[in-house]
């Protein structure tokens, strides 16, 4: 935080908090440190808390304040990548025996870190459709410990009431996670509306501009926060201090590239639902949308990523794919540029089979802050 005391606001803390100037040079940057080791003065003498920088590094330290601020939390982890977020907190809050309940849309690879990593350490999982209330209340056990919740969801675009799950998962003694990628702090803060834990891949709108992959936990109580903290430190999967310096970086101007993700997106969505060769839009944006109105409620804009159904099946869907050129063929999200997929051949390969399998006819495109026009101009010639 900065030396003065009055209230500030998003932007204001996205670009100052943890991050004063440098003490002994007055560089207005963190500066990186790449360092793995600090010079003790006399045994135990630690100058500001370092010994050693998988336990603690001042780049990475200054990116874990400026990630509570944001997130409104007690403590913010950051971590080599969200799958490593993800699985450092799982096996914080979870033991072998504990159930846990997850959604029936979320990303690939976190479904995969349950079904194949999870239930051979004895955690159970159940799925649930955390956009009906009663399904997640359904998914219930004695054992469950924990809830887990994207919204907007990867890559169907679903709505969660975070407010009515949160009151859910207390009620049956479980904690309700997070997954806030899609949305950023800057359209969502579910902490303040009842989640005890919220992860982001920093890979995509925090980073922003997909030159690092990175992963963050920002917890509610302090008390969670010290014993995710105490696992990152002993499982190790800690973000390096350069990666901690792109993704703080990038952080600074999450607010104007988020507003400027959100109002494109709201167009391509718009040329979407009114071109033939589109079956369906999914986009909270859309007043048609069912979560319409709770994301409107919940998120300041509905944000830069939207899919859709190619009406024609999984081959129209793969070719509008390869025929797009401003929107680039890739993984990822997130970043300033345009990117564009096929969801079940590539980010959601590995759901194939399993509750959360997409359908063959997704397109799901990640909305950049290139001109619009030059944008919506890509789409219509590869929708042909
Ligand atoms: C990419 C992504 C992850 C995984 O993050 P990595 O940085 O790739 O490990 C988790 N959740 C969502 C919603 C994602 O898009």
């Amino acid at each position: 935080m900065t030396e003065h005391q009055l209230p500030q606001g998003f932007e204001t803390l996205a670009i100052h908090a943890g991050q004063e100037a440098d003490p002994q040079t007055g560089a207005v940057v963190t500066p990186i440190y790449q360092v793995s080791t600090y010079k003790q003065d006399g045994v135990g003498g630690l100058r500001g808390g370092y010994e050693y920088s998988r336990s603690a590094n001042p780049t990475r330290t200054a990116l874990e304040e400026c990630l509570a601020a944001l997130e409104g939390g007690a403590r913010g982890l950051a971590f080599a990548s969200g799958l490593a977020a993800e699985d450092t907190l799982l096996r914080t809050i979870l033991k072998p025996g504990d159930h846990i309940v997850i959604p029936n849309d979320a990303y690939g690879g976190t479904f995969r870190l349950f079904a194949k990593v999870l239930t051979r350490w004895g955690v159970e999982f159940s799925v649930a459709n955390t956009q009906k209330l009663d399904d997640v209340r359904a998914a219930l056990r004695p054992n469950t410990r924990a809830v887990w919740v994207e919204t907007p969801s990867n890559p169907l675009l679903g709505i969660t009431d975070l407010a009515g799950l949160a009151e859910v998962a207390h009620g049956a003694g479980a904690l309700l996670v997070v997954d806030n990628t899609f949305a950023s702090p800057y359209l969502q803060q579910p902490i303040a509306l009842g989640a005890d834990a919220v992860v982001h891949s920093t890979t995509k709108y925090m980073g922003g501009h997909s030159d690092v992959v990175g992963g963050a936990l920002v917890l509610a109580e302090a008390g969670l926060g010290e014993e995710v903290a105490y696992h990152q430190n002993a499982m190790g999967a800690v973000s390096g201090p350069f990666d901690a310096w792109l993704v703080l970086r990038g952080i600074k101007t999450l607010g104007v590239r988020m507003d400027r993700h959100s109002s494109n997106a709201e167009k391509v969505a718009e040329l979407l639902a009114s071109h033939p060769k589109v079956s369906q839009v999914l986009y909270p944006g859309l007043p048609e949308h069912p979560g319409h109105d709770i994301a409107a409620k919940q998120m300041k804009a509905f944000g830069g990523m939207v899919s859709f159904r190619v009406a024609g099946g999984e081959e129209a869907a793969v070719e509008v794919c390869n025929r797009a050129q401003l929107f680039t063929l890739g993984e990822s999200l997130g970043g300033v540029e345009s990117l564009i997929e096929h969801p079940g051949r590539m980010t959601h390969a590995s759901a194939a089979g399993s509750p959360l399998e997409v359908p063959a006819d997704l397109v799901r495109v990640s909305v950049g802050i290139e001109s619009i026009d030059d944008l919506l101009a890509d789409l219509k010639q590869a929708l042909g």
